[in-house]
């Protein structure tokens, strides 16, 4: 008999024999190593922890799940396309999403060859449950993304929606918190023991400022981490980006301080843009930067261009709407005093 996870998972996925590499036979730390072709000299030559142990322990920690649970990525991107590559025969399988959202499920949609349904949020970006009812019986929806807080909206999705959807579907979940760290809201993750079909999706590039390294970090049941690891590419974290995460992760408070911080700019990014006569709305933002509808979008991206400041035109997917990352005090303040001029134009 198969599980209810063994019946989303392709069949190609659940007979495959996974890679074995060296260091999943002996896992000593001490001994002579010449079991994987590696140079005896140098200070990167040896292949990195596969499973990344120190690094789930630690974020363990700080996540307060038990580090069995956790997976990591090559950023979120890894997480979301072994989500298709695990649960999606492709041309046949589906996924679905609610738009305007992050452009990345629809790329990992593309390249898998699945068909990506997407459903527009209401006119306040929430769920319609009236739309997305007559889909959650569809065997071959597989793949169900929910993006709270939303990118590019900015706003976090409501739990009793998201909550229908975990219990009236039988697929999989995946809440991408890229941004949970600035909500108010606490993170999905303790819904795991409710729901195993449920994958939180986190991230160390936003909240703690590590986009450089690319680590995306993903909480799920370990029945279908066991999936996740098998199909994962074996050495998928260098141990350069382990020991400077590890690092990073050891000062919790600086994290705290730094999301304090950056809500506090975005508070007074908010009332100065009030201010301004080319402003016509500001969405409420749970996360780190705000979607603002301002009188000509395209005009006021490319006269901010122009003075070398850079922000997001989502013109083309939420009419005459930019979308602005909160950077640092002064950052804001030369962006404040460029729209201020543009504004006066
Ligand atoms: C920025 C962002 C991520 C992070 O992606 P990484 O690959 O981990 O850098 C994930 N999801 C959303 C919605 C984002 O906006």
């Amino acid at each position: 008999m198969k599980s209810n996870i063994q019946k989303l998972v392709r069949n190609n996925i659940l007979n495959l024999a996974p890679y074995s590499s060296a260091r999943d036979e002996y896992t000593g730390k001490e001994g002579v190593f010449l079991d994987a072709n590696e140079n005896p000299f140098g200070d990167y030559n040896r292949y990195p922890d596969p499973d990344q142990t120190e690094l789930k322990q630690r974020l363990a920690e700080i996540k307060k799940v038990d580090a069995k649970k956790i997976f990591l990525g090559n950023g979120s991107d890894e997480v979301i396309d072994l989500a298709f590559r695990i649960f999606c025969e492709p041309n046949q399988d589906k996924a679905l999403t609610f738009t305007p959202t992050y452009g990345m499920y629809e790329v990992s949609a593309n390249i898998n060859s699945v068909e990506l349904i997407k459903l527009p949020l209401n006119p306040e970006f929430q769920i319609d449950r009236k739309t997305i009812e007559p889909y959650l019986l569809d065997e071959n929806l597989k793949l169900i993304f929910i993006c709270s807080p939303n990118n590019p909206t900015g706003n976090l999705i409501k739990t009793d929606d998201i909550k229908f959807i975990l219990d009236n579907f039988g697929g999989i979940v995946i809440i991408d918190e890229a941004y949970i760290d600035f909500a108010e809201q606490e993170s999905f993750i303790k819904e795991l023991e409710n729901h195993p079909n449920l994958i939180i999706s986190q991230t160390l590039s936003k909240a703690w400022g590590l986009a450089g390294l690319r680590l995306g970090i993903a909480v799920m049941n370990e029945e279908i981490l066991s999936y996740y690891k098998k199909v994962k590419s074996p050495y998928n974290i260098s141990s350069v980006n382990q020991k400077v995460a590890l690092q990073a992760l050891s000062n919790e408070k600086e994290f705290q301080n730094n999301v304090t911080i950056i809500l506090r700019e975005k508070s007074k990014l908010i009332k100065e843009l009030q201010s301004l006569k080319i402003v016509r709305k500001i969405y409420p933002s749970d996360a780190n930067f705000i979607l603002v509808e301002v009188n000509n979008a395209n005009e006021v991206y490319s006269k901010l261009i122009s003075k070398q400041i850079i922000i997001r035109n989502r013109d083309s997917v939420i009419k005459n709407c930019i979308r602005i990352t909160v950077g640092s005090a002064e950052e804001n303040q030369k962006l404040f005093n460029a729209l201020k001029l543009i504004s006066n134009d």
